[in-house]
């Protein structure tokens, strides 16, 4: 068994950026191991690639590990001389959307060199294993490896991200096993396999939906691609960024009081919000602006929105308006909407709101009924592929991870009682089944929507790891 200070669950980008900053803030040197089957830290789902398809959905400025340093990453993006490599990067409007594989190579580098030499002196490595179960031992946890090994840990963080997204009904049977049923959206290599002349329907219309059809339409599919929501929404079109506009997050967020709440008072309700973010579109609009300005605003407070909102809000906007706020918070890069915007203009591509009424295996094809939104009518149609877009898994307690499962099962984290995510107090202690706070226990990243509900860009992370982590290490030195 070996032992460690501090056992990080999960190296994607969030374990990552726990880890560095832990090691730049420690009050003594600390043994802080990252547990992450990838071969390449810092990556995790969203970075682990080379796709250039596949870019940042905000400008580069707005992705950060370092929030004090802000322009740390433009300066590695300008030495490294990606623009060169990658003229496709730049927009219209001036903006950088980079490729995520180059993000996710920027903060394996960061990861890499905190290993070779960091502030505290503290011992960082990656143990390449996946964590299976977790034991209370008097003094923090012991991990259990895929590899055989343990670990014990005084602390242990949970950062391991997201779960693959879990097929819907009609999709979670026997057809779930056709060959022609990708429930896995990140496996890009899978989706290139798919043949060129196939008939493909999307399910989702979001970000992933978007990554998946942009990569078919690189790789030259000929096929239709009809992508379907129950709702029916896109990401909406970004307006060309105004020259120099591009906001400072960290001025945005870390402050006593939310601009939001700052300008329009404490809201408890989602419908006062909603009343007030519309009043204030309005109003931005009469002005020449957009809805963009007043929504960023709603978007850099949800930070001190959310928490004040009681548990019967926050369910109804999980159930009512999340489809609707994320259509407007993840923008898709200019890039991948215009070459979406010109196969859907010339017939290839389609969107539609219909909910799935059946699917079954029908030899080589599925054969999928949809009813659209509002109507009553069925039409059936075969399609060659069904790539399942519908998001990722955010319910802990049916988490297909084990070692989440196992949390759940023995009472050391609770689910977060709005139905996403743990619950966990503001300094990112797991609260158990118990109702207590476990000071041996953190839960960082997505997995704390349910307490946060903005965990999910890389820089709302950032910000939060930012904000917990001189207590974090303060209570490490005792
Ligand atoms: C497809 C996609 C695109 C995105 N694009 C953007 C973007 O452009 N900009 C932005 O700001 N945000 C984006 N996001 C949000 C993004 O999720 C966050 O920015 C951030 O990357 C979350 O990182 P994470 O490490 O918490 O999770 P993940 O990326 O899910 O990483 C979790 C890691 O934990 C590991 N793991 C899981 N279970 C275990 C276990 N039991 N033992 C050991 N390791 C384990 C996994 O192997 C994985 O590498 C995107 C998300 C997705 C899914």
């Amino acid at each position: 068994m070996t032992s460690v200070d501090v056992a990080v669950v999960g190296g994607g980008y969030t374990g990552a950026v726990f880890a560095i900053h832990l090691s730049r803030l420690a009050g003594r040197p600390l043994d802080i191991a990252v547990v992450e089957p990838r071969k390449r830290p810092g990556c995790g789902v969203a970075y682990d690639t080379d796709d250039p398809d596949l870019r940042l959905n905000a400008p580069l400025p707005v992705h950060f590990v370092y929030p004090d340093a802000p322009d740390h990453l433009s300066d590695w993006y300008a030495d490294q001389g990606c623009l060169a490599r990658d003229p496709g990067a730049l927009a219209a409007d001036g903006s950088i959307y980079m490729c995520r594989g180059d993000f996710g190579r920027y903060v394996e580098e960061q990861f890499r060199a905190h290993v070779d030499g960091n502030p505290s002196g503290s011992r960082l490595r990656h143990v390449r294993s996946r964590a299976l179960a977790a034991h209370r031992t008097p003094d923090g946890y012991r991990l259990d490896l895929d590899d055989g090994r343990t670990l014990s840990a005084g602390l242990t963080v949970l950062a391991s991200g997201y779960d693959c997204p879990r097929a819907p009904p009609p999709f979670d049977g026997a057809v779930s096993g056709h060959a022609g049923f990708i429930a896995d959206p990140w496996d890009t290599a899978r989706i290139r396999e798919i043949p060129a002349d196939a008939r493909i329907l999307v399910l989702g219309m979001a970000q992933t939906a978007s990554d998946v059809i942009a990569i078919l339409l690189r790789a030259g599919h000929r096929g239709s691609i009809a992508a379907v929501s129950r709702h029916g929404l896109y990401p909406r079109r970004r307006p060309p960024a105004i020259p120099g506009a591009v906001p400072d997050v960290m001025e945005r967020v870390v402050r006593p009081v939310s601009l939001f709440t700052a300008a329009h008072g404490r809201h408890e309700s989602v419908r006062g919000l909603l009343r007030t973010l519309r009043s204030e579109v309005r109003r931005a609009e009469a002005a020449g602006g957009s809805w963009v300005e007043p929504f960023g605003d709603l978007k850099d407070s949800v930070w001190d929105l959310w928490p004040a909102l009681p548990l019967a809000e926050k369910r109804r906007f999980l159930r009512h308006l999340r489809a609707w706020y994320d259509v407007h918070r993840f923008q898709l890069p200019p890039q991948v909407d215009s070459r979406i915007a010109g196969a859907e203009a010339n017939g290839q591509v389609s969107f539609e709101a219909a909910f799935c009424v059946s699917a079954a295996c029908d030899g080589g094809a599925l054969s999928v009924t949809l009813r659209r939104r509002g109507g009553r009518e069925c039409h059936r149609k075969a399609f060659d592929a069904v790539v399942n877009c519908t998001g990722p898994d955010m319910q802990p307690d049916r988490s297909n991870n084990p070692l989440v499962a196992s949390l759940v099962a023995c009472g050391y984290a609770a689910p977060h009682p709005a139905g996403v995510g743990f619950s966990v107090d503001d300094e990112c202690r797991a609260i158990g089944g118990d109702g207590r706070a476990d000071p041996h226990l953190r839960i960082v990243g997505p997995l704390t929507y349910g307490a946060f509900a903005d965990q999910q860009g890389a820089a709302f992370i950032a910000l939060r790891l930012h904000r917990i982590m001189p207590g974090i290490a303060a209570s490490l030195n005792r």
